[in-house]
C-alpha cells in the first residue's frame, strides 16, 4: 500500500528506468512504457442494507495492450490508491510478457473493505464496477480477474452484469470464474503452485534438495495457502506464517518449529485469510510480532502478502541461512532491500515471474472458454508447470550469462518483448 514514504508506482518506474537504460531504449518507447496507456476513475453508488447511500471509488488502469488485451485483477481494499493500481497494472504487462502469453497488463480496484460489507452490498459494487467499465472492457480489449479480497463469486456478478448489458454470453470477459460457470480447474491453486514450481527449479539449479529445506511465509491468503500445500507435498517444511488476526486486524507471526500444519491452520482462518489468534494459540502455535517471519533461521522466504514488506528496515534482520526468496506477492521488495539481497548473493525469484501462475491459468481459462471445452485439472496444472518452468529457465539463463540480478534479467526479457510489440505496431 502507498504510504508517505512508499509509492509503488514510483518504485515500478524506478525499476523500469534502470532496465530501460541498460537496454538503451529510445525515448519514445520509454515514455510510453513508464506510463499507462489509459486510466478510468469512477464512482459506484450503492444502496446500503440500512437504506442509506454510499459512493465507492473505482479504478481501472490499462497499462499496455501491444501484445494482446489488457489483463489483470480487481482489488477490494480500504487503502487502495491510484498509484498502487498504476504500479500493479504495469507489473501485469511485464508478468504476461515474461511468461510469453498474448496479453497486456491492467489492474483495477475499489476503495472498500469487504470485512464491513454484506454480500448484497458487495454484489452491488461488482455490478456497479461492470456498469461503469462495460464500454471499455471485454474479451477483446481488457479482461479482469480476482485479486486481493475478490473471489470467483465477485467475478460471476461482474460477468452477469456485463452480459446483461451486452445482451449476449461473453464467458471470456473475465477470468477466475467458478468452475462450472466458465472457470478453469486449477485456477485457485495456480498462483501458489506456480510460485513453488519456480522455487523447485531454483533449488535444482542451486543443488539443494527441497526435502531438506525450511521456509517462512508472509501471508495466509490464496497464494500463500496453495504455495504451502505444494511445497509440503514436495517435502519442504514451513515453520512460520505471518498473517493478521481476524479480530484485532493486527498482524502476527504464527510459528511451529516442527512445521505448521496447513489443514489445522486453515480450520482457524476466515475467507479473507485472517487467522484466529486465540484458536491458533490453543493449537500450539507460538505468537510472535508481525515482522518476525523475515527473521527466521530458514532457507527460503516467501513474501505472499502485499507491497513494501521486504524493505530497508525489515531486511536488516534477515538471517544468513536464507538462500532463496520467492516473491508470491506483487512488489513486496523495495529497491533498498534489493540492494541488500544482491549484496548477500541470495537467489531471488522476482514477483512478476514468481507469481505469474495465476494469470497464466487465467489465459488457459480464456482458451477453454473460447473452445467451450474444459480440461481436466491434471492437464491444466501440467501446462502451467511447463510454462512456469520454461519462463524461469529463460530468466535464470540470462541472469547467469549476463551476470544480471534475477529481477533485472526478468525485466530485460519482458520489456524487450513489449517494446518490440510497440515498435512492430508502429506506435513508437
Ligand atoms: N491478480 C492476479 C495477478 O496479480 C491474476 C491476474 C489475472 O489472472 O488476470 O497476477
Amino acid at each position: 500500500m502507498e504510504t508517505k514514504e512508499f509509492n509503488p508506482f514510483k518504485m515500478a518506474q524506478t525499476q523500469f528506468d534502470g532496465v530501460a537504460k541498460k537496454l538503451n531504449l529510445d525515448e519514445g518507447s520509454s515514455d510510453l512504457l513508464r506510463n499507462a496507456l489509459r486510466e478510468f476513475h469512477f464512482s459506484i453508488p450503492v444502496r446500503m442494507d440500512d437504506g442509506t447511500h454510499k459512493v465507492f471509488r473505482g479504478f481501472r488502469v490499462q497499462h499496455n495492450d501491444a501484445r494482446g488485451p489488457s489483463k489483470g485483477g480487481i482489488r477490494f481494499h480500504p487503502q487502495e490508491t491510484e498509484d498502487t493500481v498504476r504500479a500493479l497494472a504495469m507489473w501485469m504487462t511485464w508478468k504476461c510478457a515474461v511468461v510469453d502469453i498474448p496479453l497486456g497488463g491492467g489492474k483495477g480496484g475499489v476503495i472498500c473493505d469487504p470485512h464491513n460489507l454484506s454480500m448484497a452490498e458487495q454484489e452491488q459494487i461488482c455490478r456497479g464496477w461492470a456498469r461503469q467499465m462495460a464500454k471499455n472492457v471485454g474479451p477483446l480489449n481488457d479482461v479482469p480477474a480476482p485479486d486481493v479480497m475478490t473471489s470467483a463469486q465477485h467475478m460471476l456478478w461482474m460477468l452477469d452484469e456485463f452480459e446483461v448489458i451486452q445482451g449476449a454470453k461473453y464467458p471470456g470477459f473475465i477470468t477466475g470464474k467458478p468452475v462450472g460457470m466458465g472457470g478453469s480447474l486449477g485456477r485457485t491453486e495456480a498462483t501458489g503452485y506456480g510460485l513453488i514450481y519456480t522455487v523447485r527449479e531454483a533449488l535444482k539449479e542451486m543443488n539443494i534438495d527441497i526435502k531438506q529445506t525450511t521456509a517462512s511465509v508472509q501471508g495466509f491468503g490464496n497464494v500463500a495457502q496453495f504455495a504451502i500445500e505444494l511445497y509440503n507435498e514436495y517435502g519442504g517444511k514451513v515453520v512460520a506464517v505471518s498473517c493478521w488476526d481476524q479480530n484485532d486486524q493486527t498482524s502476527y507471526t504464527f510459528k511451529k518449529n516442527e512445521g505448521i500444519k496447513l489443514a489445522e491452520l486453515r480450520s482457524v482462518t476466515d475467507k479473507f485469510g485472517g487467522i484466529n489468534k486465540t484458536k491458533a494459540e490453543e493449537l500450539g502455535y507460538e505468537i510472535l510480532d508481525a515482522n518476525m517471519w523475515i527473521e527466521q533461521e530458514v532457507d527460503i522466504l516467501l513474501p505472499c502478502a502485499i507491497e513494501n514488506q521486504v524493505n530497508g528496515e525489515t531486511i536488516k534482520n534477515i538471517k544468513d541461512s536464507v538462500k532463496l526468496i520467492g516473491e508470491g506477492a506483487n512488489g513486496p521488495t523495495t529497491p533498498e532491500a534489493d540492494a541488500v539481497i544482491k549484496e548477500k548473493g541470495i537467489f531471488l525469484i522476482p514477483d512478476f515471474l514468481a507469481n505469474a501462475g495465476g494469470v497464466t491459468c487465467s489465459y488457459f481459462e480464456q482458451v477453454q472458454c473460447n473452445m467451450n471445452y474444459y480440461w481436466e485439472k491434471k492437464e491444466v496444472l501440467e501446462k502451467l508447470d511447463t510454462k512456469m518452468t520454461h519462463a524461469f529457465k529463460a530468466v535464470s539463463d540470462l541472469s547467469r550469462k549476463r551476470k544480471e540480478y534475477m529481477r533485472d534479467a526478468a525485466y530485460i526479457i519482458a520489456i524487450s518483448r513489449v517494446a518490440k510489440a510497440c515498435r512492430d505496431r508502429g506506435w513508437v
